[in-house]
């Protein structure tokens, strides 16, 4: 199985001394803590798929030393072995020698990233790089059509689309007014998106994914910025900062207000800064670590005057990343005590709940729930009594147990758009124990895995729901009295609403000038 990232060139060297992998003496130290004891291999979802070596924790490690060395340049099957990964970071927690692979997984992707974009500086699809440090290397680079639109969607997604509320705001109102407004049925029925999937483009057999994956995009069609302050219910017992995130805030939209209204019931003061921006997570996991520091410093510098207690996020894998500024802004010496400061402020909602001692005034939710261990929550952040401790405190929830609950689902970040062979062979296996639960709902803490794991159930036909745990909760909540809610949509039961074309479309435009109107205030 080839992965689908891998743009076509030969050979570019930065020189050992020089990359992510070796410029950091801590990230040279991690990979030097490896063994190479293999105890990691069982739990690698790469390496049970394709059972290689170089696709397994310590053939990448092997790799990425030998990069760092200068004993290997950074080519194509480089590249390949490391985009392969899905980042799970599930060897983290198997290796009894503290290897931080997603440290590791990280810097490597940056030395590729900056290896690629020195190359794509260069003029033209078929360029003879001299490399400007080693005199003695003159690498070929032949950079394909192929990779050209890659990298130009590439640079859309990661420096045009995250970092912006109005881009993203433009991107996901097209995508529910295609949705909503049966445009999105039109196409299928007609057979145009097979059609479309089939033409001759780079993204040929590529299209499909994508358009299933967001099938039913949730929430209002530009979802309003939450309150800058929701007052606690009751007597204020935190301040707390809620991170909105940016595709979160888009397609789901009601978990955060979930957030806040569940926030507000035990007692806390939730301030959602309206500056706030894009984490970062996908940059530093896609090897965009510049941007992803940037992004770092907009938000540490945002939230820093509201003095929150704790600064609370809902998505694992932005929650990794939040957790990890002090790491990324380790060399910056303004902003790296802030990091420290900001990162160790940081809790996923539930961690957060759960060392609170949440409010019990709960009504009864019925349901057979089952939960699915996202990969950043469990392995990245070591989480994983609280959210079942949380689920087991509402009355009425069943909670049944999933088989294989850490493994990974195929989601992985945009893994399953850049690889969608091994995206799909995950997904397959999570689905086949998922399916065996017999639970109404499966429950998971990252927008990601909600989608990957909606896709597969809408797949198979499987009368199930996707929600995250903090929905749940606020249901109870809701049940027992301590408020009202304003809206509840889950992922995979949601209709289209009746939405005419044309006054969505006004409403987008309306909606996009009110954003840059006050930007401009
Ligand atoms: S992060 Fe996951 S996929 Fe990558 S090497 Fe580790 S276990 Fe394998
Ligand atoms: S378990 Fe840890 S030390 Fe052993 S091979 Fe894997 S990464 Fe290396």
């Amino acid at each position: 199985m080839s992965t689908e990232y891998t743009q076509s060139r030969t050979v570019q060297f930065i020189p050992p001394s020089e990359g992510p992998l070796r410029r950091h003496t801590h990230t040279y130290d991690l990979m030097r803590q490896c063994i190479h004891c293999g105890f990691c291999l069982p739990t690698c979802p790469t390496y049970a798929v394709l059972g290689v070596e170089m696709d397994s924790p310590r053939g990448r490690i092997y790799q990425m030393q030998a990069v760092a060395d200068g004993k290997l340049d950074i080519s194509d099957d480089f590249i390949e072995h490391m985009y392969c990964c899905v980042g799970c970071r599930a060897c983290e927690t198997a290796c009894p020698s503290g290897v931080q692979f997603g440290k590791l997984i990280e810097a490597a992707r940056e030395q590729i990233q900056l290896t690629t974009n020195k190359v794509a500086a260069q003029e033209g699809p078929d360029v003879h790089a001299r490399d400007e440090y080693d005199e003695t290397t003159t690498p070929t680079v032949s950079r394909s059509k192929n990779s050209i639109s890659a990298t130009l969607l590439r640079r859309f997604f990661f420096d045009a689309m995250l970092p912006s509320r109005t881009t993203l705001s433009l991107v996901f109102g097209g995508l529910k007014l295609y949705q909503r407004s049966g445009l999105q049925t039109v196409v299928h029925k007609t057979g145009l998106l097979d059609a479309a999937n089939n033409l001759p483009t780079p993204f040929k057999g590529k299209l499909k994914i994508p358009e299933e994956l967001m099938h039913n995009a949730g929430g209002p069609i530009i979802p309003a910025p939450l309150p800058e302050v929701t007052p606690a219910i009751g007597e204020q017992r935190y301040r707390v900062g809620v991170i909105s995130g940016c595709i979160m805030d888009q397609v789901f939209h009601d978990i955060n207000e979930a957030t806040v209204r569940v926030l507000a019931a035990n007692g806390c003061e939730v301030i959602t800064p309206p500056q706030q921006g894009c984490c970062g997570a996908l940059h530093v996991h896609g090897g965009e670590a510049d941007r992803g520091r940037a992004l770092a410093r907009h938000n540490i510098d945002t939230f820093a005057p509201y003095n929150c207690d704790a600064i609370i996020i809902n998505s694992a894998g932005c929650g990794s990343t939040l957790k990890e500024y002090d790491h990324l802004l380790r060399d910056d010496p303004d902003y790296a005590q802030k990091a420290q400061e900001f990162s160790a402020r940081v809790k996923d909602i539930s961690e957060f709940l759960v060392s609170i001692e949440p409010v019990q005034q709960m009504g009864e939710v019925h349901h057979t729930v089952a939960y699915h261990d996202a990969c950043h929550l469990l392995h990245g952040q070591k989480i994983k009594q609280q959210p079942r401790q949380l689920l087991k405190s509402i009355p009425g929830l069943k909670l049944v147990n999933l088989p294989e609950s850490d493994w990974c689902c195929g989601s992985a970040g945009i893994y399953n758009l850049t690889n969608q062979e091994m995206g799909h062979e995950l997904l397959e296996r999570k689905m086949n124990n998922v399916e065996a639960t017999g639970a109404q709902i499966i429950a998971t803490g990252n927008p990601g895995c909600m989608m990957q794991i909606a896709m597969g159930m809408r797949q198979r036909g499987l009368p199930m729901e996707v929600k995250h745990p903090i929905q749940l909760l606020d249901d109870a909540y809701a049940a027992g009295g301590v408020y009202k809610k304003t809206s509840n949509d889950s992922v995979t039961k949601q209709t289209p609403r009746p939405v005419t074309a044309l006054a969505a479309a006004f409403a987008l435009l309306l909606a996009i000038l009110i954003i840059k109107g006050r930007r401009r205030k």
